[in-house]
């Protein structure tokens, strides 16, 4: 049956984010899910709305790279977004 992750899991994750997220503004909408195995980590970036693509990719790969050695057999998704789209709740400040 599938789960969220175990609340240390959820403080690894969220300061594996914040840690290799420079050049990123904000991290919201953390979802995570355990099937079997597999953890699946799913979260919303946001960077400034004036950044290139192929920079905002990088901070995406920065970031799932640091995930995946960290935590075994994870399938990570992130959504980029540009900074007007930003929340003020539920926010991982990088
Ligand atoms: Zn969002």
């Amino acid at each position: 049956m599938d789960e969220a992750a175990p609340p240390d899991m959820l403080d690894r994750i969220r300061a594996l984010i914040s840690n290799h997220a420079d050049g990123a503004l904000e991290a919201h909408d953390l979802r995570t899910r355990h099937a079997g195995r597999r953890t699946f980590i799913e979260f919303h970036l946001v960077v400034p709305g004036t950044m290139n693509v192929a920079e905002a990719h990088d901070i995406c790969d920065r970031i799932e790279e640091a995930l995946k050695n960290e935590i075994e057999d994870s399938t990570i998704t992130i959504h980029v977004e540009p900074e007007m789209k930003a929340k003020q709740t539920g926010v991982l400040v990088l």
